[in-house]
């Protein structure tokens, strides 16, 4: 018979847990339970719906709803799936065009691909770090002579920060174009008192595993067209028409949520408001310790706005450091700290090259500038004063030396 050896005699485990050279990592943004995720899983399973549909995915999309202030949610398999349902739903087709923050992750605009349509992107500005308004116009005015408006705007809340929504909903609503929040990452922030989401024709969440909230992963569409949502689960379930047998007439997909995730995701979502005060005080904290720092500029926070700073963001000013981002995240990775670059601008992706892009002004671009000189620190909601003091003294020591 095998002989297991008490815990304190395994080398292999003893390496790991207390070897004085291993540090805790700290990482970006680890998935932060409540406690509650199990209430919700075993009920699925008490209730035998181990499935893409059942009551916790009913509720889901209903507690949502009534956090955001929208009339409705469409539970989906991810962030993604929503933004291309989304697409699909305003007839977003094949030849057609659609405008896109570039400063965003790539989710943002493959679904656009995935409709056979042409991404537009859009330069940031320095004030949010998201879609320039002035970009959009030169955008808007070059297409109305071409002749081909966009079909769609897929307008990004970056790290958590809304957009400049009533300057870019002006434009939108002068041409006529509905709008796609992606607030994939800004779950829980407020611009001028309203969800972020819920300003355009469709917004989007991402349940991903290192988004504020998670369902492990999982998306949701939501809108104030209760109507397009019942569209959308009808899309999201392979189009079957009702019919007493399989009856289909147009193209559907399988991006239902599992009704498992969405009871992860409910009890995440109970614990919404607290995972934003601790981001914002994580935030808060990095903001004290560097005031004196002067060429670290952490990412605006546009007034009237509540972003629920998902990830703490900051660009150095290299006019007066020598050091760079690279350094730093090198610093920190020795000291086992994740850390990460700004998203690379996708008109700067080898798979958008032929995309058109509309800058901010007439330097370098600003998505250029942010993703050149910027990074994030860690700031899950899970993480402990004593480890983001370690964080702290790292990039302090960096700065002293
Ligand atoms: C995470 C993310 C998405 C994609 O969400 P998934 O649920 O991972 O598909 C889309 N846009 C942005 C800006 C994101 O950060």
């Amino acid at each position: 018979m095998m002989k297991i050896l008490p815990i304190e005699q395994n080398q292999s485990t003893n390496l790991f847990i207390q070897a004085p050279y291993q540090k805790e990592k700290i990482f970006l943004s680890s998935p932060h339970m409540t406690g509650n995720e199990m209430k919700y899983i075993n009920e699925a399973f008490d209730t035998n719906w181990i499935a893409p549909i059942g009551p916790n995915v009913d509720k889901f999309e209903a507690e949502l709803a009534a956090y955001t202030g929208a009339a409705a949610g469409a539970a989906l398999s991810s962030g993604t799936a929503a933004i291309h349902l989304a697409l699909h739903l305003l007839g977003v087709g094949k030849g057609d065009r659609v405008f896109c923050s570039s400063l965003t992750f790539v989710a943002s605009a493959n679904p656009i691909l995935y409709e056979g349509a042409e991404p537009v992107f859009i330069d940031a500005e320095e004030q949010t770090w998201n879609m320039s308004p002035a970009a959009l116009r030169k955008a808007f005015v070059a297409s109305a002579e071409e002749g081909k408006l966009p079909k769609a705007v897929i307008v990004v809340n970056l790290y958590g920060q809304s957009a400049q929504m009533d300057e870019l909903l002006e434009i939108c609503n002068e041409y006529g174009v509905p709008i796609i929040e992606d607030a994939a990452e800004s779950l829980g922030s407020l611009y001028k008192g309203r969800s972020s989401g819920t300003l355009g024709k469709f917004g989007i969440y991402s349940f991903n595993g290192n988004k504020i909230i998670t369902a492990s992963s999982g998306g949701m569409l939501i809108s104030n067209d209760a109507q397009a949502l019942v569209k959308a689960r009808f899309l999201a379930s392979q189009a079957k028409d009702p019919a007493p047998y399989y009856k289909h007439h147009e193209v559907g997909y399988n991006y239902r949520m599992s009704n498992i995730l969405a009871g992860v995701g409910r009890a995440q979502l109970e614990a919404i408001e607290d995972r934003v005060n601790a981001r914002r005080a994580i935030y808060a904290r990095y903001a004290e310790a560097f005031k004196d720092i002067e060429a670290i500029e952490f990412q605006p926070e546009l007034e009237d706005t509540r972003s629920n700073r998902w990830l703490s963001a900051f660009t150095l000013n290299t006019d007066i450091t020598a050091l760079t981002p690279e350094n730093i995240k090198r610093a920190l990775e020795t000291e086992e700290i994740e850390s990460r670059n700004i998203w690379n601008p996708l008109h700067q992706q080898e798979l958008f090259k032929d995309a058109p892009f509309y800058k901010d002004g007439d330097g370098e671009a600003v998505s250029e500038k942010i993703f050149r000189c910027g990074l994030c620190l860690p700031s899950g909601s899970n993480m402990t004063a004593a480890q983001q003091n370690r964080v702290i003294r790292v990039i302090k020591n960096l700065f002293n030396n």
